[in-house]
């Protein structure tokens, strides 16, 4: 884990602004869903914050380890797993893994495909260029790169992405909690799906 971290840290990794929007994103999203479902998985947005950086963790242990998975004929590098095919991939995979579970196939796969997305945003609202999103149907990179990322604190994070991350999240939990009560703190942490469940 410390590996991971000293690694992620290395690799300017956005490790604490990914949590915290994609957390944003999942309040929101879920106020959402619920209005229209009464389901809600909030936490499967939030356990997907870090879901396409699995390119960079595959890529550093397989190097670590003298082993080569090729990737459109390369080795796999970071930037390898930010598209809409590896997209599609992740989030049939978390639909079936929690279909065993007894969450619904659409629920699950429609929560994992908005956090992969969440990351994938993220990347680009911060980067420019970014990654090659729509790969394979373009190899095109995308990205916004509002900000010129700099992770002054600590070298984990950028202090001003951070403190806009938090503000968001703070604004969503206030924005969901005047609309709906506080149910979805229960949803959100205990992994219920419904406050009748
Ligand atoms: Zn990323």
């Amino acid at each position: 884990m410390l590996l991971i971290f000293s690694l992620l840290r290395i690799n300017n990794n956005m490790i604490f602004e990914h949590w915290i929007y994609s957390t944003a994103i999942a309040i929101i999203f879920g106020m959402i869903y619920y209005k229209l479902t009464k389901r809600d998985y909030p936490w499967i947005i939030i356990a997907s914050a870090y879901a396409p950086d699995i390119d960079f963790i595959a890529s550093t242990l397989l190097k670590g380890a003298g082993m080569n998975v090729l990737i459109n004929g390369n080795p796999i590098r970071h930037g390898d797993c930010h598209n809409i095919a590896f997209l599609l991939l992740y989030a049939i995979f978390v639909a079936l893994l929690l279909d065993t579970i007894g969450i619904k196939f659409r629920d699950s796969f429609i929560f994992a495909s908005v956090g992969f997305c969440a990351h994938l945003f993220e990347d680009a609202l911060v980067f420019n260029p970014a990654y090659p999103l729509l790969w394979p149907l373009s190899t095109q990179e995308f990205g916004i790169g509002i900000i010129d990322y700099a992770p002054d604190l600590y070298g984990i994070a950028d202090s001003r992405v951070l403190i806009t991350g938090i503000i968001a999240v703070i604004l969503c939990a206030i924005i969901r909690t005047a609309y709906e009560g506080n149910g979805w703190l229960t949803r959100m942490f205990g992994c219920r799906s419904s406050q009748q469940a």
